[in-house]
């Protein structure tokens, strides 16, 4: 898989975080696929919280990991599908949770913890994100269009974060 392009940010709050979502999620027309990794507390679920606030999906859900649940399925301006497939074993077979069709259903899909499932799997085009705890209130998240036609998106959302 081909990186276009990529950005580095550190957010020091999880307010911060979450407004990285959102910005996203404000500027999505289209179903996009994100792949989330990096340890727990480290701000994946945060992220997510924020992008389905910038899809308007109403307040009155309360945005969790789907530890357990494996996927939780939001109605917003676009369907956003919120995956975690931390409790599954890798390589982690797409057919089970049926995200071989969810990944191609023009909706957003924002996967935790992504490489537990194999790269054949992925879409031809996703955004990459790796979180990492740079200390008690800040994390670096790195954010990387694989495939994606649209560079232009992402510079304007993300170089202003630099
Ligand atoms: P993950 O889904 O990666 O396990 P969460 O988003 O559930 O992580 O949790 C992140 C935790 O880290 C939250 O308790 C949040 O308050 C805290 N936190 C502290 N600083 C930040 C930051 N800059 N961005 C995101 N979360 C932060
Ligand atoms: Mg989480």
């Amino acid at each position: 898989m081909t990186a276009s392009i990529q950005y580095d940010i550190i957010t020091h709050s999880p307010e911060q975080t979450q407004a990285l979502g959102k910005n996203l999620g404000q500027r999505l027309d289209q179903g996009l696929v994100l792949g989330l990794n990096g340890d727990l507390g480290s701000g994946k679920t945060c992220f997510v919280q924020g992008l389905a606030s910038g899809l308007e999906v109403s307040a009155a859900y309360d945005i969790t990991s789907p530890t357990y649940t494996l996927i939780h399925e939001y109605p917003g301006r676009l369907p956003l599908y919120h995956v975690d497939l931390y409790r599954l074993e890798s390589p982690v077979d797409p057919t089970v949770l049926g995200l071989d069709e969810i990944l191609y259903d023009n909706a957003v899909v924002a996967v935790e913890w992504a490489d537990r499932l194999a790269p054949r799997d992925w879409p031809p085009a996703y955004l990459d994100l790796v979180f990492t705890i740079e200390s008690d209130d800040s994390r670096r998240i790195r954010i990387q269009a694989c495939g994606l036609a649209d560079d232009n998106l992402l510079k304007e959302l993300f170089g202003k974060f630099n």
